[in-house]
């Protein structure tokens, strides 16, 4: 059981990207006229995450998340951070978790680096909470119903220590422990949730990766036959298992056929992933604004990276790819797809990475 716990109240968006569409809501006074710097809590900067919550004259008192933190500390380390938000009807509930993160007694300034990536809202740039990226939980905003109300006192920052002007109060106390054990009950639960999307997800790449290995294997026993032209060994492609992901559900209830040429048998559909699965976080690996439903061909075009969109969604074709390979692929050059407010992030990401390696690549010379 995690000792260190603190309540963080924010105010309430979808993704906490920094979008220009999704900025806080219900966040206090302070968001009606400016924009709550909470609006990037959930925007991965290379593996780390900055949290921000308002809290009074900017301070966090350590010691009231851990009553043996040295009174002068700058920071402490391995909290549980629960982040709630009051949705723009109902009630106050749970929207994710930082685990083992790092909270800081004052505010802090994001690099540099990181600077340069909230180009929305470029003065939003402060923060008193970190966490890796591997430790941050978003719940996605059409998930996060009844079993995530937590009736928190209505403090932006809730030590849950129990604590009457700095006195123990029994009835405090117990319906402090009450709350903490419940936050850290939820979060439990969800996380092997996502764990086990995750495991879902691996598998379908894997059973993706083995029919390629099969194709590649049949290919070449066919080549070999032909070759020989004595008796063929036949190598029967496996049956194709059908992925049952949540994350290939939710994209062909969204798309229900490739994005690109609108085949629409589900069996030769495949849920792509547009930032990189290695690059994803545990949030990003089963957003479903991370992924696009393709066929084999129009995936493997996404996945290597020869063909991205713009800022409109309009294609980007790679100079590698010939004319012909166009004609063969069935890539028309002026298509265009959707751009939506949660996918725009993936876009530019997967975009970005296409024109690195475009960089790198020789013009097609037919
Ligand atoms: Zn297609």
């Amino acid at each position: 059981m995690c000792s260190r716990v603190l309540f963080c109240n924010i105010g309430w968006t979808k993704y906490y990207r920094g979008q220009i569409d999704d900025i806080p809501k219900n966040g206090g006074g302070y968001n009606e006229n400016n924009i709550g710097h909470e609006c990037y809590n959930f925007f991965n900067n290379n593996g780390v995450y900055f949290g921000y919550v308002q809290s009074k004259e900017n301070r966090i008192t350590l010691s009231k998340i851990d009553a043996n933190t040295d009174i002068n500390a700058d920071s402490l380390d391995d909290v549980l951070v629960v982040w709630t938000a009051t949705p723009p009807s109902g009630k106050k509930r749970i929207i994710g978790w930082y685990e083992h993160a790092t909270v800081y007694s004052t505010l802090q300034i994001v690099p540099d680096d990181v600077k340069q990536n909230r180009t929305n809202f470029n003065n939003c740039v402060e923060y008193n909470i970190k966490a890796e990226s591997s430790n941050v939980y978003l719940i996605p905003e059409n998930e996060r119903g009844e079993d995530y109300y937590l009736e928190t006192p209505g403090r932006n920052v809730w030590f849950a220590d129990g604590k009457d002007n700095g006195k123990v109060n029994k009835e405090k106390r117990e319906k402090a422990e009450k709350l903490k054990a419940k936050a850290i009950e939820l979060f439990d639960i969800y996380k092997s949730k996502i764990n086990n999307q995750i495991s879902e997800i691996e598998n379908e790449i894997a059973t993706k990766t083995e029919q390629t290995q099969k194709q590649k294997e049949l290919i070449n026993a066919q080549i070999k036959a032909l070759e020989n032209l004595e008796g063929s060994d036949v190598i029967g492609l496996g049956k194709q298992r059908k992925g049952q992901g949540l994350f290939r559900n939710q994209l062909i209830e969204k798309y229900g056929k490739c994005c690109l040429c609108g085949i629409t048998n589900k069996q030769l559909l495949i849920a792509s992933h547009l930032k990189s699965w290695a690059d994803s976080d545990k949030n990003e690996k089963v957003d479903e604004n991370n992924g696009l439903l393709l066929c084999p061909n129009h995936d493997k075009l996404v996945d290597k990276y020869m063909i991205s969109f713009d800022e409109d969604g309009k294609i980007l074709i790679s100079k590698a790819l010939s004319t012909n390979d166009l004609i063969l692929m069935n890539i028309v050059v002026d298509k265009k797809i959707k751009i939506t407010a949660g996918n725009e992030y993936f876009i530019r990401w997967h975009r970005n990475k296409f024109y690195e390696l475009e960089e790198q690549r020789k013009p097609s010379k037919d």
